[in-house]
């Protein structure tokens, strides 16, 4: 037989259900109960992006905090290497950092074999395929124009031998590479690797277009000479970021610029000086 439950009982019970579901909404968040892992706060904040939220999305591997990095050691002819720095200093850049990591990274690694004995001298080298490693003053000077922090996302195109980039970890981990010659790509990046610039990340393709994706850079460096700007790498400078560019007519001399994007995304260029770089060359070849 059915029972039937008196109004009283009713409302007693139903006010008893309303308090419990309200006790258990209020309390619940605190004691772990509602809400799912995805929402929750707590270590996922540890991945927090680097950046202001008003910067540009990125890909995913760029949005984690600067990774733990202190550059590779080495001892081998290091007074070749701080003779180069006295004649860096001769030409008149006295930037201690810049110096220090002039003194601190092996370019005897960065040349072949043969030219070893020579990767100290003040003069380009060549690395196969008609390209050339440049001449350590240069290297040095467009690394302190470019004015990098530990935090900084820097760009190169023109990746060649590896070496400048190499110099540029030493100032921060985020470092991206593109090389349009793809033997020289794959050596650079085994080499970084081998050498244990291990943060480096290179990719074989045409520098025009920067790097793949919706990112930006606090400094780009093109160390083959273009007629223009490529307009993509303008594109991926973040305000208040610094490019260094050559630009001029291939095999004539360059004039070596400065570009600012202000924090409102005016540009503002110099010409710095004349320098003679390998042509910047468009469309991805596999061999030259
Ligand atoms: N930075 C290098 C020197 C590079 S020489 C070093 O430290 O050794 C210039 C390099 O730019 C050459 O290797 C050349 O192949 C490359 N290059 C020229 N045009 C390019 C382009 N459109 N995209 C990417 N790399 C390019």
């Amino acid at each position: 037989m059915a029972r039937v439950w008196k109004p009283e009982t009713c409302l007693a019970l139903l006010v008893a259900a309303l308090a419990v579901i309200a006790a258990v909404w209020i309390l619940g968040p605190r004691f772990g109960l509602l809400a799912s892992d995805e929402s929750s706060p707590g270590p996922a904040d540890e991945w927090a992006p680097t950046r202001p939220a008003s910067a540009p999305a990125s890909a995913p591997a760029d949005t984690r905090p600067a990774e733990k990095w202190s550059p590779p050691k080495f001892t081998a002819r290091q007074r070749e290497r701080d003779a180069m720095v006295r004649t860096i200093r001769s030409y008149g850049l006295d930037d201690k950092g810049v110096l220090d990591v002039m003194a601190a990274v092996p370019r005897h690694e960065f040349v072949p074999g043969r030219l070893a004995g020579s990767a100290y001298d003040d003069g380009p080298l060549p690395i196969g395929y008609g390209q050339t490693i440049s001449q350590p003053y240069i290297v040095a000077e467009m690394t302190r124009l470019l004015n990098l922090k530990s935090d900084s996302r820097v760009l190169e195109i023109g990746t060649g031998s590896g070496y400048q980039a190499a110099v540029l970890t030493h100032f921060t981990p985020n470092v991206y590479t593109i090389e349009i010659i793809k033997p020289l790509a794959e050596s650079a990046a085994e080499r970084l690797k081998r050498l244990g610039y291990t943060v480096v990340k290179a990719r074989h393709g045409d520098g025009y277009y920067g790097w793949p994706g919706d990112v930006q850079f606090d400094a780009i460096i093109v160390t083959a000479a273009a007629g223009q700007i490529p307009p993509p790498l303008i594109e991926q400078l973040a305000p208040g970021g610094r490019m260094v560019i050559p630009v001029g007519r291939a095999y004539a001399t360059q004039s070596l610029m400065l570009i600012e994007k202000l924090a409102d995304g005016t540009l503002r260029s110099k010409r710095l000086m004349p320098v003679r770089f390998v042509p910047f060359v468009r469309g991805s070849r596999s061999s030259d």
